[in-house]
């Protein structure tokens, strides 16, 4: 079958590669419906995560099982199911605490960005809808497999709480997600910092009331003058960087909540300044095996229409213009037909 493979930076390639088998009893093995292009595919394709040997990429995924291992319990072929980039138990203390993504039995998902995958710890890590969802939502159950669900945690690490103020660093689609999230959970005032004219848009239907498109010193000044001095209740970092953690924490109010989703790079914090700052700081790998019933019921229910993040469609044969087009910001996010 095709499959995506990165050979090095800038090297993305979709070839020929083995059909997935199941390797323990506790595997199953997927029919992708569609999968996608994440954000942080981007870190070793543009060489800031040292590729030493070809990768298999993918980590978001949902489809029909086809297959599964002898001890799988919870799943059986024909149903459609949507899991977590982290496979996990769901069964140890910390699954049964709400953060799956550091499960005693974690790994990461990988080659999914292919026509079939292998699903380890199926039980614990695949959702099954009760009956086939119609083609229309399928982008959207696929965003509830990582960006949605990454963005959801970090406006619920955030404590977003009914009439909050809520400031939102970055405008890739997970930080379009935490718009969504933070509208969902009922914050009164949605601060977006976007600089470009489509994501602001989308923010903007996604429930943002106000956008800052001022970075730095700027951006948190703006925030600022919003607040009427005071800074947000809640602040989603979702970029990763040095700055966009530093205008996390200037933006953030004394007693606030930080939610931070985004794969820290080369980011250092001041103790003393953080001290001072009494603020809050939760974040990591998205739990999102904890969220993802409810998520896939807001889908389904259509209450939500994360799936309007993909601007891009191409089949798996194009990935590498996929990847190309998400690095130089022309996609916000790219939907692969399998
Ligand atoms: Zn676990």
């Amino acid at each position: 079958m095709l499959g995506t493979i990165l050979h090095g930076p800038g090297d993305v390639r979709c070839e020929d590669v083995p059909e997935p088998k199941i390797l323990h009893p506790t595997d199953a093995i997927i029919r992708l419906s569609a999968t996608c292009i994440c954000g942080s595919d981007l870190w070793p394709y543009r060489g800031l995560n040292q590729v030493t040997s070809p990768m298999a990429m993918g980590h978001e995924y949902c489809g029909i099982v086809e297959e599964v291992g002898s001890a799988v319990t919870t799943v059986r072929p024909g149903q459609f199911v949507v899991g977590s980039f982290c496979l996990s138990d769901n069964t140890c203390p910390h699954c049964r605490f709400g953060f799956q993504s550091s499960c005693q039995q974690r790994e990461f998902m990988s080659g999914a960005q292919a026509p079939l995958a292998r699903i380890p710890l199926a039980d614990g890590t695949l959702v099954a809808t009760s009956e086939l969802p119609s083609d229309d939502l399928i982008p959207s159950l696929l965003a509830t497999s990582d960006v949605l669900g990454t963005g959801w945690y970090a406006a619920d690490a955030a404590r977003v709480q009914p009439g909050s103020t809520v400031a939102v660093v970055g405008d890739g689609a997970v930080g379009l997600m935490g718009v969504l999230a933070a509208k969902q959970m009922g914050a009164e005032r949605i601060i977006a910092m976007s600089r470009h004219r489509t994501r602001q848009d989308l923010a903007l239907e996604y429930g943002a009331t106000d956008i800052v498109a001022e970075r730095g010193d700027a951006g948190v000044a703006q925030i600022k003058d919003l607040t009427s001095g005071i800074g947000a209740d809640s602040v989603l970092e979702c970029v990763g960087t040095q700055e966009s953690m530093t205008q996390a924490v200037h933006c953030a109010r004394p007693g606030a909540m930080i939610g931070y989703v985004g794969v820290p790079h080369g980011v250092e914090l001041d103790g003393q300044a953080l001290f001072f700052s009494q603020t809050g700081m939760l974040g990591g790998p998205a739990p999102v095996r904890r969220f993802l019933p409810h998520l896939m019921d807001l889908v389904l229910e259509r209450k939500i229409n994360p799936g309007k993040v993909f601007d891009l469609t191409l089949p798996l044969a194009d990935v590498a213009e996929g990847y190309r087009a998400m690095d130089e910001r022309r996609a916000i996010k790219t939907l692969l037909r399998v």
